[in-house]
């Protein structure tokens, strides 16, 4: 509000993945037609007129924003999960962002959960998001919106029930390779279906790390909801530029 580009010492861009947060280019984002190979950052940083403008994986961004200023606060191992349209998260281990050769580590929401399933927009099957994402949920049903699928489950429509249950078996899978494979002491769930469904969404992860994981893991872990709220990804996205333009980005990088 009244501010021009010029008085802007930076500017961050949240967008889906896969993405390289070093060169700004979104590589391929399976959830948007057509936006591959695409110069984001700097695109943007033309329109604005501003040279430091910063991409990274909406997820990452968020947990940049949990770690410095939300649930996540001063936790070296510890988990961002989105459960929405889409699945997806970014992983701290030791106090660093882990990013992988290409910057795919944390794309969890493609992280297979069973031995078979629907197609997912990845191009694999059986991920974990193409059996319980927002997006995933509602095409199954046939309808255009998950809430519906939530609304015909709770009045006891059995086809609902069944494709939650399969949602929740799906959730509960990744959760145990969270803990199991990374051993981190939190597990932050944000993401709009996990805001309006705990109990389909964190419960049932609860359930499954008590039950199944390692017990000296599950004992070390909690999952919580973001402590930034809904607006995570926007707060991370200012946080996370701020980071970067201080020179503390290394930390994440
Ligand atoms: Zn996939």
């Amino acid at each position: 509000m009244g501010t021009t580009p010029r008085e802007l010492a930076g500017a961050a861009c949240s967008a889906p993945g896969p993405l390289n947060h070093l060169s700004g280019i979104v590589y391929d984002a399976p959830n948007i037609n057509g936006f591959a190979d695409v110069h984001l950052a700097e695109g943007l940083a033309k329109a604005l007129g501003i040279d430091a403008v910063f991409l990274d994986r909406d997820t990452v961004m968020a947990a940049i924003g949990e770690g410095v200023a939300g649930a996540a606060k001063g936790v070296r191992d510890f988990v961002y999960v989105t459960i929405s349209t889409g699945i997806g998260g970014a992983l701290v281990s030791g106090g660093r962002m882990l990013r992988g050769v290409s910057n795919i580590a944390g794309e969890i929401g493609h992280w297979p959960v069973a031995l078979e399933g629907p197609r997912c927009g990845c191009g694999s099957y059986g991920c974990v998001e193409s059996l319980a994402a927002g997006r995933f949920l509602a095409e199954a049903y046939g309808v255009d919106d998950a809430a519906r699928v939530y609304a015909a489950a709770a009045s006891g429509d059995s086809r609902a029930v069944a494709i939650l249950a399969r949602a929740e078996a799906a959730l509960g899978n990744l959760a145990i390779t969270l803990v199991n494979g990374l051993n981190p002491s939190l597990i932050v769930i944000g993401g709009s279906i996990a805001e309006h469904e705990p109990a389909h969404t964190l419960e049932p992860m609860r359930r499954a790390i008590d039950t199944r994981a390692f017990r000296v893991a599950a004992d070390a872990v909690r999952l919580v909801p973001p402590g930034l709220g809904r607006d995570v990804g926007m707060l991370g996205a200012v946080i996370s530029a701020r980071e970067r333009l201080a020179g503390r980005g290394e930390w994440f990088l």
